[in-house]
């Protein structure tokens, strides 16, 4: 019934009633039945305890001024309180009626008001005799009763008689039923009250949110430097909300800017080669050409080929090691990679090694073999030829430091960290038209970071420069 009204509702497209606005006015429903239901136990309760304690004390008074009234001599009980039970309370039978019967010891009964004669017989029991004073609910005939029993004792505290004194409980019972009943038709407007509240207070605190999520809708591709303004405290949820979606789209922002960037230089990139490729080609095709002619441009179309291969490579090594999850974690030695696979590359270069043994590292073997590699062919790249690079592996307390240290024409500070992006190359690389495409360092910087180590690079003294590169040091027993 009620997912009908809120479909009936919701029929234009943005829902008058979201489902989390649904959600909490069926807790709140839920939540103040439980108490309204828990509440009204707890009142009836305490009700029904108040009244049955003043029903009590009167029909204990009243039983002990009807004690007084006896006298046992031996085994001869008197009555002297005939005034007593003369009253109208005991003649007549009206709300504030009292019923006495007074038995003896063998259940024979000794006396009795005179409204049972009108009433009939109350059913008696014979009480615990542990207890002075024993109380209990009986239903004569259509009546609710509350019955208080008393033993009466002789001169030797041997029982003698119980009296039973009654009063109606009619006036308990319909207070019972008012509060009940009070309560029940009330329900019906506390309920349709807390609806209302509910959906208002629903809607009112979720408001701001529709407006952070408006403003966030019209935040696309086209204007991703748009940002939320909405005023709210930074500690503030909503706050927190705006400065966290404000964060993603920063994050974003220079993601995709990145990965626009990153398909103008790969595209130029492979461009260069390609174009070169064409060229040959059209110029080969033009007429016949004799087979030293053939020979030169495929030799050529082969040098080009492995420009683009060499950078295609560069990439898809760099996004492997991007994603953290690809790369093995072994244990290897240091000195190792050193001397099996990068000293037999630079065999014919001026290459000082400085590696300490007993130096382990946790990673991918192949990736560190490729960070060497790159720092070491940059340095003699970028230094006059033959010129001495030294490589050193050392411990500290908790890391592995390995540096490159060249003695070439050096990196400007405000290069210093430009180098590590893609495709950048610096000024004096492209002039002195020194080979490269700007990958290696950032192939470099990114495999040492899935290797959790840093990497920087400082001047070497007195020309040239230093790379180092830290990772946590593996103890290796
Ligand atoms: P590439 O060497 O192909 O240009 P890299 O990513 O390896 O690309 O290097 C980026 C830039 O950093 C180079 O263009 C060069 O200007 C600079 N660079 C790298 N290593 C050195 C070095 N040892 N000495 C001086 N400049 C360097």
């Amino acid at each position: 019934m009620a997912k009908d009204i809120f479909s009936l509702l919701n029929k234009n497209k943005k829902p008058l009633f979201t489902g989390t606005v649904k959600r909490i006015v069926l807790w709140d429903i839920a939540i103040f039945f439980l108490l309204f239901v828990s509440s009204n136990i707890f009142t009836i309760a305490i009700t029904n305890k108040i009244l049955t304690d003043n029903l009590d004390e009167r029909l204990k008074n009243e039983i002990e001024t009807l004690v007084a009234s006896f006298r046992i001599q031996q085994d001869t009980i008197k009555f002297v309180g005939y005034s007593e039970i003369k009253e109208p309370d005991f003649t007549t039978i009206n709300s504030g009626a009292f019923f006495l019967q007074v038995y003896d010891k063998n259940n024979k009964l000794l006396l009795c008001s005179d409204n049972l004669k009108s009433f009939g017989t109350i059913p008696f029991k014979i009480p615990n005799i542990r207890i002075r004073y024993e109380f209990e609910n009986l239903t004569a005939g259509n009546h609710q009763l509350r019955v208080i029993y008393t033993p009466m004792l002789n001169q030797h505290n041997k029982i003698e008689a119980y009296l039973q004194l009654s009063v109606f409980r009619t006036e308990y019972s319909s207070i019972m039923k008012k509060i009940i009943l009070f309560n029940m038709l009330n329900l019906p407007f506390i309920l349709l009250i807390i609806v209302v509240v509910s959906i208002f207070l629903a809607k009112k605190s979720y408001a701001p949110l529709n407006k952070i999520i408006n403003i966030a809708e019209n935040i696309s591709a086209n204007n991703l430097n748009a940002r939320i303004k909405y005023d709210a405290h930074p500690q503030d949820e909503l706050g927190r909300l705006r400065d966290t979606l404000n964060n993603l789209f920063t994050r974003l922002e220079v993601q995709i800017n990145q990965i626009s960037q990153f398909t103008d230089n790969a595209s130029h990139q492979l461009m260069t080669p390609l174009t070169a490729l064409k060229t040959e080609l059209e110029y080969i095709l033009k007429r016949e050409r004799t087979p030293d002619e053939y020979k030169d441009t495929l030799t050529m179309l082969n040098m080009q080929t492995d420009k683009m291969i060499s950078i295609i490579k560069s990439l898809l090594i760099i996004a492997k090691y991007s994603s953290n999850s690809e790369i093995n974690k072994n244990v290897f030695k240091v000195s190792q990679v050193v001397n099996e696979s990068i000293k037999p590359i630079f065999t014919n270069h001026n290459i000082g090694y400085e590696i300490a043994d007993d130096l382990y590292l946790r990673g991918s073997y192949e990736g560190f073999q490729i960070v060497i590699e790159n720092l070491i062919d940059n340095a003699i790249k970028y230094s006059p030829r033959n010129s001495r690079v030294i490589v050193k592996a050392e411990n500290t307390d908790e890391n592995i430091i390995i540096k490159v240290e060249d003695p070439g024409f050096g990196i400007n500070d405000e290069e210093k960290e430009k180098i590590f992006e893609r495709f950048y190359r610096s000024v004096p690389a492209m002039k002195g038209n020194i080979q490269g495409y700007g990958l290696g360092l950032c192939l470099v910087k990114t495999i040492v970071l899935a290797m959790e180590g840093k990497i920087k690079v400082e001047d070497n003294y007195p020309t040239g420069t230093k790379f180092i590169i830290s990772f946590p040091s593996v103890k290796v027993l």
